[in-house]
């Protein structure tokens, strides 16, 4: 696991690129006395191939959006403690229950998902740049046409697009045929 002060938002309390819920959560579990030498050494994040809408298959894929309801983080490792908090409560609710983990087909990506938290921030959680985030209101730096992305450094350029409406309306017309 890497050092988190490394992913620590920049004002105590605040989101900017990262996290405060996930800094503080990170925090307090590797903190704690009795077993936090070995949440240091054994934490994993792992993503969680059934879906939570519907319990399809869910391939994981480093290019898209990760989606937190898919994430979920094992203090003391699979191997070691069968236990799990969803980084989805962590980071939008607050809250850190820890559950039994069901039978659920996982991958280990924990050294891909810090390398990547640390490089792009918040960004991995929404690679189309549009979603809605609090704490972003820094997340741009813009120029003219053009935007930069303060988190994972990513550039956009603004289009106007045009949008078509079509619409349906009913018109009554005069019956040709009966005469
Ligand atoms: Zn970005």
């Amino acid at each position: 696991m890497i050092d988190i002060k490394r992913i620590k938002p920049k004002t105590k309390g605040e989101s900017d690129k990262y996290s405060w819920n996930l800094y503080r959560f990170l925090h307090k579990i590797i903190s704690n006395r009795d077993e936090g030498k070995y949440v240091k050494n054994q934490l994993e994040v792992h993503f969680v191939h059934n879906s939570w809408f519907d319990s399809k298959y869910l391939e994981f894929d480093k290019n898209k959006s990760l989606n937190p309801r898919q994430l979920i983080i094992l203090p003391l490792g699979l191997k070691n403690g069968r236990s799990f908090h969803s980084v989805d409560s962590i980071l939008t609710r607050n809250r850190s229950d820890r559950f039994a983990l069901p039978n659920w087909e996982l991958t280990d990506i924990t050294d891909w998902f810090f390398e990547t938290y640390e490089r792009d921030g918040r960004c991995i959680f929404d690679r189309s740049h549009n979603g809605w985030m609090l704490g972003a209101k820094n997340r741009f730096t813009h120029v003219n046409n053009t935007r930069r992305c303060n988190w994972c450094g990513e550039w956009h350029h603004k289009e106007i697009k045009k949008k078509v409406n079509i619409t349906r309306k009913e018109v009554w017309l005069p019956e040709e045929s009966i005469k």
